[in-house]
Formats: C-alpha cells, structure tokens, sequence
C-alpha cells in the first residue's frame, strides 16, 4: 500500500496532526501507524498523584481518538526506509509514503537504572511517569505519617522537565495539609544544575522548596535502587570526581532516564542524539525533504510537552500538505512549550516559553503571571487544559495554535 501520508505514532503529536491535515484536505489518504489500544492524557498523571483527578480521566480507547478518514494500522514500525519511502511494521509487512510525520514520542529507559524495573511499584517506589503507578504515589503520600521521602529527576532531555518537582510539591502540600511535613524528610535530587532551566522561573519555585523544608541536592543522579533495602544510590560529580552516597527512604519517586525509540533512533533519520533530526522552525528533517518530526520524538531543543506538540502540529500539517504538492514549508514553529508547575493544589507557577528561553505567555501578566504562583493558572490546568486537549487539539481545532506563516510578523 502507498499512502499519501504515514504519521508513525497516534500519541498527543500524531493525532492532533491527522486532524489537522484532514481539517484542510479530507481527500488526502493517511495512515497512522501505532499498536496502542489506549491513548493517555499524560499531563493528568501528575493529578492522579494527587488524589485531584482519577485515572479514568486521564485514557481514552486509541480507536476512539483515531479521526474519521485516516486507516489505522494496529502494529509497530519496525524500521524506516527513508531512501524508499517505505516502513517495515511489525508483522514483517510494509507500507509505503509520499510524505512521512515521524511521532512515536520518546521510550521511558527504566533499565538504566540498576535494580529500578523489579522495584517500581512496592516498598515506597513510584512514579507518575507510569499510568498505573500514579494512583500508587497518590497511596504512599496518604500513608508517609513519617521519616525520608525521595524524589528524582533524571539528565535531559525528558517529557515535562517540570513532572518532577510537581510529584513532590504536591505531595508535600498534602502533608503539610495534615501537618506531618515536619516528620517527613523531603530530598529533591535532580542530575541538572539547576532547579528549572529557565532563570525567572526559580524563585517562585525556590520560595516552595524553603517553605516546605526540601533538602535540594544538584547535580545528583539516581543510579541504583534496592528495594528490599529501601536504599537509593545517587551518583555526584564534583571536579570530575564522582562518588556515590546511599539514601535510604520510606517513599521513592522516580523519574526514569528517556531516549529515542529504537525505530527511529536505529533509522537514516536519527541525529547524533537519537532523536530525529529536523529543522527547528519548519520541522522537516534535515536530509530528507518529504519527512517531518515533531512531538517528543523531535530532536529539537522546545520543551518536550503536549503543550509543544499542540502548537506544532498544526505547523507540521501544513507543510507536509504543501510538501506533497512538491512545494517548500510553508509555516514555522517559535518552540513554545508549557509547563504548569503544581506548586501547591490550587496553585501553579505556569512556564510558557520558546527557543532560547524566550518567554511567550499565553495571557497578558495582569491576567495571569505565569512568574508566579497563581490560581488562574490552576484552575487552567484543572478544569481547561483536559476539555482543550480532548476536544480541541485531537479534533483540529487549532485553539490559539493556528500555524504561523514563514515570514510574517509574529
Ligand atoms: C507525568 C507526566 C506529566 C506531564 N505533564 C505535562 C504537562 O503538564 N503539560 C504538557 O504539555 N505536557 C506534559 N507531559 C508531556 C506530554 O504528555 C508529552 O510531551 C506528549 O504526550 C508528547 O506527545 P507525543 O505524541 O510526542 O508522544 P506520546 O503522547 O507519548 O505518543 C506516542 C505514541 O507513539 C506510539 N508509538 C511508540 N513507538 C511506536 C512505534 N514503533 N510504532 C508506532 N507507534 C509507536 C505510542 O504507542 C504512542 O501512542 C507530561 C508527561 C508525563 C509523563
């Protein structure tokens, strides 16, 4: 089979991307390769770890987010042929493309670190990084009543640089709510060098690690856990030096290394990164003209967040229609991306920002400043954000996210 398109992923990036396409040709002949059965509202997986929104609100079925006229391939792509315009899938068959959308996101590399698969899910280890343990975290911070909570953050790049923290604001506001915050040892161990990547972002953030007692540890990496033990290894590096310190805990929440997809990373279309490697502002790739990238899988320097994928896909669109009718892209992409930092329940310092760290609030600052904690932007997250990505983004409705044309003033 030849299709018109393939969009290789059925995730936030290629969803929203069909729809759009289809919005503006519904003649074009697409099909999207992905073997989920589920599709995950991701960023509600932070609320679930807060007892705030339940699991259910986070899935739906694949089939039901899949839009009317695109043909649904139930399997993998195994390997991309980009010289033949060709993906092998995983029953050995193949397919073929005029125009190829590259969007299975990222894979979650638990198996980095040692003794973390075995341990995920009992004795205190969580992560809202997995659908099924995010009720578990909710779990361990209802019983904590004393003693070491744990949270770490990975090196970059990851999907929601902010996901981190957010675990473990929230779960320190629940237990300042029942005032057990001063029993409970709080350590955030993040392998960056700084809290959140972008400056005038930190001191909002940095007023809640004092207020809540958080012993920050920069520069350190979660390398090993032992969960029979309840022992966590972390690894510092100082003056090219490392060492390893052990923490024991009673609740560990981790978040795992993330790397490209062996599907693409293993492909021509593979930057040195591993991610696929297109042009920042027009996301089509590099080397090859009738390919294009976007979503977590991109290997561009935005933040990895559906927030991203929702202002590229419409920009992905409508340069993959124009690159089937041989023509150059037509739009580009500023990088934005956002995240809502859940710095207490009813509170969120919201981070809207592009390359560079230039920053692109969606709100003017009388409305909503997203420097500091406000709870606009909660009440954003809570009750907007979900009903937006729904019935918005999956459906082509490009909500303050239609695609800027190359050259036209910002
Ligand atoms: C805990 C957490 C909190 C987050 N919070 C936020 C937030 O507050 N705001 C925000 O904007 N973003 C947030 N994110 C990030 C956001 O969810 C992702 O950036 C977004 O889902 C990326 O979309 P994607 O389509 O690239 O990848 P995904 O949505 O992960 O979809 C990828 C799809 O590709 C499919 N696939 C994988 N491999 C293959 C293959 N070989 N062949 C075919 N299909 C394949 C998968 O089955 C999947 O359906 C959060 C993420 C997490 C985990």
């Amino acid at each position: 089979m030849t299709y018109d398109i393939v969009i290789i992923g059925g995730g936030a990036a290629g969803i929203a991307t069909a729809s759009s396409i289809l919005k503006r040709n519904a003649k074009v002949t697409i099909a999207v390769v992905d073997p989920a059965t589920d599709h995950y509202y991701q960023p509600g997986w932070t609320m679930v770890g807060a007892g705030v929104f339940t699991l259910e609100q986070t899935r739906k079925a694949e089939a039901d987010v899949m839009p009317k006229g695109v043909r649904w391939i139930r399997l993998p792509a195994i390997t991309i042929d980009p010289d033949r315009h060709a993906i092998q899938l995983g029953d050995g068959s193949s397919i073929d493309y005029h125009v190829l959308i590259v969007a299975p996101g990222l894979r979650l590399a638990w198996e980095k670190i040692e003794g973390l698969p075995e341990a995920l899910g009992r004795n205190g280890v969580t992560s809202n990084y997995r659908y099924d343990l995010a009720p578990y975290t909710y779990r361990l911070v209802k019983e904590l009543q004393q003693g070491r909570a744990l949270f770490s953050q990975p090196p970059m790049p990851i999907k929601c640089a902010g996901a981190p923290q957010k675990a473990m604001y929230l779960s320190c506001d629940i237990w300042r709510g029942c005032g057990l915050l001063p029993a409970i040892d709080v350590e955030f161990h993040n392998a960056g060098a700084a809290l959140f990547g972008i400056p005038i972002y930190v001191p909002a953030l940095m007023e809640y690690v004092e207020k809540y007692g958080i012993d920050l540890r920069l520069e350190s990496n979660l390398v090993a856990v032992d969960a029979d033990r309840r022992v966590a290894t972390f690894e510092r590096k100082q003056d090219g030096v490392s060492e390893r310190i052990e923490r024991p805990f009673d609740m560990l929440h981790v978040v795992p290394p993330q790397v490209s997809h062996a599907v693409v990373a293993n492909s021509p279309l593979a930057a040195a990164n591993g991610f696929v490697e297109v042009d920042e502002t027009t996301l089509r790739h590099k080397r090859f003209e009738n390919v294009f990238g976007l979503g977590d899988a991109a290997g561009t320097s935005n933040a990895k967040t559906a927030a991203a994928a929702r202002v590229q896909a419409p920009v992905v669109a409508v340069n993959a229609l124009a690159a089937l009718d041989g023509s150059p892209p037509v739009a580009d992409y500023n990088g934005y991306g956002s995240c809502p930092l859940t710095v207490e329940r009813g509170k969120i310092v919201l981070a809207e920002f592009g390359y560079g760290g230039k920053l692109l609030p969606s709100f003017p600052s009388w409305l909503l400043d997203g420097t500091r904690p406000t709870r606009a932007a909660w009440f954003l997250k809570e009750r907007m954000l979900p009903p937006i990505y729904w019935q918005g983004m999956l459906k082509g409705r490009e909500w303050m996210a239609a695609p800027h044309k190359i050259g036209k003033a910002a």
